[in-house]
């Protein structure tokens, strides 16, 4: 045949879109050429292509199995993203004229691309997976962050240490927009009393757009260069100014595109400048108000808030928001009161700092939470902003979120999916009745599977732990132990941001009770943390300070390990390895919470607070709760309570039950646990249900579609 690609050439073409990171298949492909420079790389292809020896590739590659597995991924990347997609892409169908742009300050799509801190960025990740997935057009707008979020690094004492490396670019599926005179695009942000320039970076993820926003380049002084070098790093000054280039920069660039987007969707208030800058376009081009402007805005835009946690929601001084905007204030031709009562709930008050939250919720027709829970406890948040409304009646409504299934699904549960729930399950897994093939699955088989998962995450722990661990220097020769974790014993995993309200260390806040249940002769546990604390959280650092101190404490040595740098990579180990997750936040501070939603689909049973996601999810027979969802003023005793209940329920129902054996030595009362997970959440808590609330409730209405759900 002429012409056609070298298996070189498709193991090249399989890089070139993100469409490989939620295809292990791929994974393993290059796993199978060089399993120590897989690793090496971080599981990286881009940066393993540029350091395997094109000689030995050819020859590896070349012929055999290896050949037509690659030829296979190719055709199937290449369906994938030709494809017109099933009949959700034409319920979708004026959304292809005119897309969603989904604006978010972090996106997390694999670890590569360190460009999210926590589960905000791997939502807006899994949002853009799945309307590939569906065929839904959207295009994801955020900014490059040449260091990305740190890299935690842990000292002696349990410190946390903090590390910016320079991402290395070319080693990263994106490449910069170019213009029609083949340089590099430039967007010029309005900024302060000057501009600020901006390269665009452009990522494909499947059928998915990724744009990102880059400050750092030659055109810009060294401070502005700076500017969207950290996520999330900084101060005040630099976050405003980042959420300008975001918003206002974001909305530039579609212009620059000729984007004519249907929907925005502002993930979170980070972005909400964005509307700004819309309404001084319409102004500007179509001689109106502001306040028709405004409401045309609004018409289209869908924002999502994501927490009740008061630090959670940006607030500034408004001189600073005055400043930042540069001219814009003159052009929506608002005077001062009208300006910053844009950003307070109470227009008049002086002393209300301005907040991007309220912002989104005023410039946007359809606002939501991210659970039911969420949604009430917006509604009780913000009700100030509709005076005349009784609080069930404030207009903000709730879409639980739901995780990209294949990102996180284990390849070794997806062949047993495969085998039970029937061919193109992953299409339809939104249905309840795609999941009633689980019954047939025999436990024996389950628990092999799950096994198995478990001993490669022990594998993962016992190499990180060497690696952590290892004396820098003099130690030549030294042997470093491994983890010392067991196979046998109930292994819990607890990873997630050091926030305080996770309270991470809940569990051994009685410690003689959990050294007791830790070390049980007959029912011994062990945990496993993750978790990284921002660096300016002092709280959030101490916490993670006493849970290190255990892993050294001869007590808890071998049953308490910490991971550090915790990423997408770490997630999946856990997630689909452990016994166990344990999920323990402040109530109602867990807006929706995805890891346990992570564990669900792997057969990883959830023990957690009624909160969020779970408090909906959680039947009694599903999981585990801790407490009764009871919400106390008083957060100490608030704390006790849900102590007492965390060692209730591991004493009277997690450890009897997990060490419980059947006659023939098998756990069924267990595996029957995690098969009923499987049955009663596998349909809700994934992000294609997500995507078709957000399609039926918000982007249609939004572009004037009605639409029959459904059919
Ligand atoms: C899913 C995920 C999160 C979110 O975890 P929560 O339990 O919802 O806080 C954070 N970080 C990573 C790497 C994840 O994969």
């Amino acid at each position: 045949m002429a012409n056609r690609p070298t298996v070189t050439e498709s193991l090249h073409e399989l890089t070139r879109n993100m469409w490989w990171c939620w295809h292990p298949e791929v994974w393993q492909i290059f796993e199978s050429v060089d399993p120590g420079l897989w690793r090496e790389t971080k599981q990286n292809p881009v940066a393993f292509l540029q350091r395997i020896d094109d000689e030995q590739l050819a020859e590896r590659v070349g012929v055999g199995p290896l050949a037509s597995r690659i030829r296979q991924a190719v055709r199937r990347m290449r369906n994938y993203v030709g494809a017109a997609g099933p009949r959700t892409n034409m319920a979708a169908g004026p959304l292809h004229r005119a897309p969603v742009v989904y604006f978010c300050a972090e996106f997390g799509l694999h670890e590569s691309l360190p460009i999210y801190s926590g589960g905000l960025g791997v939502l807006a990740g899994d949002h853009l997976k799945a309307a590939s997935d569906l065929g839904v057009p959207l295009v994801g707008v955020g900014l490059f962050y040449a260091e990305g979020y740190f890299e935690q690094g842990i000292d002696d004492e349990g410190n946390q240490l903090e590390f910016y490396g320079r991402t290395d670019v070319d080693a990263l599926s994106i490449r910069k927009r170019v213009g029609d005179d083949g340089s590099p695009m430039v967007i010029e942000v309005p900024i302060e009393d000057r501009s600020v320039a901006m390269h665009v970076w452009q990522a494909q993820v499947g059928r998915s757009t990724l744009l990102l926003l880059d400050c750092d380049i030659d055109a810009n002084p060294p401070a502005d260069r700076q500017l969207t070098t950290q996520l999330y790093g900084g101060d005040q000054q630099t976050r405003i100014r980042q959420e300008v280039l975001l918003g206002v920069g974001g909305v530039k660039l579609l212009e620059r595109l000729e984007l004519r987007p249907g929907v925005f969707h502002l993930n979170e208030g980070h972005s909400a400048f964005a509307t700004l800058q819309l309404c001084a376009r319409l102004m500007e081009t179509e001689q109106i108000p502001f306040e028709e402007a405004k409401n045309r805005v609004a018409k289209k835009t869908v924002f999502t808030t994501h927490t009740p946690v008061e630090a959670g929601h940006d607030r500034f001084r408004p001189e600073m928001i005055d400043r930042a905007l540069g001219g814009l204030r003159e052009r929506l031709g608002l005077d001062l009161r009208r300006f910053h009562g844009l950003g307070r709930v109470d227009m008049d008050d002086p002393d209300e700092p301005f907040c991007m939250t309220v912002l989104a919720m005023k410039m946007s027709d359809f606002r939501n939470g991210v659970s039911h829970i969420h949604g009430r406890v917006s509604r009780r948040m913000w009700r100030g902003l509709w005076p005349n409304r009784r609080q069930s009646e404030v207009p903000i409504g709730h879409v639980t979120n739901g995780i990209h299934v294949s990102s996180f699904l284990a390849p070794q549960m997806k062949a047993l999916f495969d085998r039970h729930l029937g061919v193109g399950w992953m299409q339809q897994i939104e249905h309840p009745e795609t999941w009633e093939g689980v019954a047939d699955i025999d436990p024996g088989e389950l628990w092999e599977i799950h096994q198995g998962l478990k001993a490669r995450l022990l594998d993962f722990v016992d190499r990180r732990v060497q690696q952590q661990t290892a004396p820098s220097g003099d130690g030549d020769g030294q042997v470093v132990p491994g983890s010392g974790m067991r196979q046998d014993i109930l292994t819990v995993g607890f990873a997630r941001r050091f926030a305080t309200y996770k309270r991470a260390d809940l569990i051994m806040r009685d410690i003689d009770r959990f050294r007791r249940m830790v070390n049980d002769a007959d029912r011994p546990i062990q945990i496993i943390y993750a978790g990284k604390a921002h660096p300016a959280d002092e709280p959030g650092q101490q916490l993670l300070r006493r849970i290190v101190e255990k892993t050294t404490d001869p007590d808890f040595a071998g049953r308490v390990v910490f991971l550090a740098d915790y990423d997408l990579n770490i997630a999946r180990y856990l997630l689909q390895g452990v016994d166990l997750w344990l999920n323990n936040p402040r109530r109602p501070q867990e807006a929706c919470g995805t890891s346990g939603q992570k564990a669900v689909y792997n057969g990883v049973l959830n023990c957690s607070v009624l909160d969020g996601w779970y408090a909906e999810g959680y039947d009694g027979a599903n999981g585990f709760a801790i407490g009764d969802g009871r919400e106390l003023n008083d957060t100490l005793r608030q704390d006790e309570l849900d102590l007492r209940g965390l060692y209730r329920v591991f004493e009277t129902q997690v450890i009897p039950l997990y060490y419980h054996l059947d006659d023939d030595g098998l756990r069924r009362r267990w595996i029957e646990r995690m098969k009923w997970a499987l049955l009663s959440l596998g349909w809700r808590y994934n992000a294609r249900r997500m995507m078709l609330d957000y399609l039926h409730e918000a982007y249609l209405p939004a572009v004037g579609a009605t639409m029959n759900r459904g059919g």
